[in-house]
């Protein structure tokens, strides 16, 4: 088409950085990644909130903060799609900024509103980790937004932690001298091995969803979630118990001793008025 011709003359007057490989092979690859340029500054992201729940109470006990992208053509685009194309071209470091911001801001208006919406969790990208100066952005952001860091948790996944284990080490402990949160998203499904638990200064791990989703079917998968809830515990960790669909998922991990969790059986991600009213609320269900 004229519209796929013009993004192509275009992409070729930028500079050779601006577009990737990928996309110089593959058609619909440029168009997503010209559209993802444009979309911080027309206003096409949003923020969704998933509730931590307390499942001894039913109450939220904080938030997943969960990027969404609505296209004026292509509709809602999921994070899974995207966020790769944003880490491969840079615009992740903007967007996971503005992300970031967002969330900071938001969880101190639901505070200055007199809610209580808990932890607000924030996903990093491996290439906002690998920053340098991560450290040093998220305490400037926490100044500008007057976030108590207290209220935040960066989740991170155990490849990026296992990238540059110094490296990661000073910016973790840096921000936890600081009083911010670290969560390990995903937790059992790297390669890492479990002795790094010892070196990073980690409050909160997350059970990856595909052990929670087979927990009913697997004895493999429920032997390794109990597994992660009893270290958890010995090592005087959180742990939260991810994509819970079923009554069923909610009671074996509870029996295994998981008193937080997350899920459609709580709660999708939705937006920011939906969480406020949740939070009025009180609890779930
Ligand atoms: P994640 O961090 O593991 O987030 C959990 C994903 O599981 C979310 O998908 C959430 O909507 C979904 N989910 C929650 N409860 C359930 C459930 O009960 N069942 C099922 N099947 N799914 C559930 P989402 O929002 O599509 O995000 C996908 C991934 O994209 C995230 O995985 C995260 O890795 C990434 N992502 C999302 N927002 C951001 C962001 O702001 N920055 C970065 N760097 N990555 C993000
Ligand atoms: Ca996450
Ligand atoms: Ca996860
Ligand atoms: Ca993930």
């Amino acid at each position: 088409t004229s519209a796929l011709r013009r993004a192509k003359g275009r992409g070729r007057n930028m500079h050779l950085a601006y577009v990737s490989a990928a996309a110089n092979r593959d058609p619909e690859r440029l168009a997503l990644e010209l559209a993802l340029r444009g979309a911080l500054k027309h206003g096409e992201f949003s923020v969704h909130y998933q509730p931590r729940i307390d499942v001894d109470s039913g109450a939220p006990v904080g938030a997943e903060a969960l990027l969404r992208w609505h296209h004026p053509h292509m509709g809602m685009i999921s994070p899974a799609r995207f966020i790769p194309v944003a880490e491969e071209t840079g615009l992740i470091e903007s967007i996971g900024e503005w992300v970031l911001r967002a969330a900071c801001e938001q969880n101190r208006l639901w505070r200055e509103s007199g809610l209580m919406p808990g932890r607000i969790g924030v996903n990093l990208s491996a290439r906002q980790f690998r920053h340098a100066d991560l450290a040093l952005r998220v305490v400037q952001l926490l100044k500008e937004t007057g976030l108590d860091p207290q209220h935040l948790e960066l989740e991170l996944t155990e490849s990026m932690l296992m990238e540059d284990v110094d490296t990661a080490v000073a910016t973790m402990t840096c921000l936890k001298n600081y009083g911010v949160s670290i969560a390990v998203d995903d937790f059992g499904t790297g390669y890492s091995g479990l002795s790094y638990l010892k070196r990073f200064p980690i409050d909160t791990l997350k059970i990856d969803q595909s052990f929670v989703r087979e927990i009913t079917s697997d004895p493999a998968s429920a032997a390794i979630a109990d597994a992660i809830i009893a270290m958890a515990q010995r090592l005087n960790l959180d742990v939260i118990a991810e994509g819970v669909e079923t009554p069923e998922q909610c009671r074996l991990l509870r029996e295994s001793g998981c008193r937080y969790m997350q899920g459609y059986l709580f709660a999708r991600p939705v937006p920011t008025e939906d969480l406020t009213k949740l939070l009025r609320v009180g609890h779930v269900g």
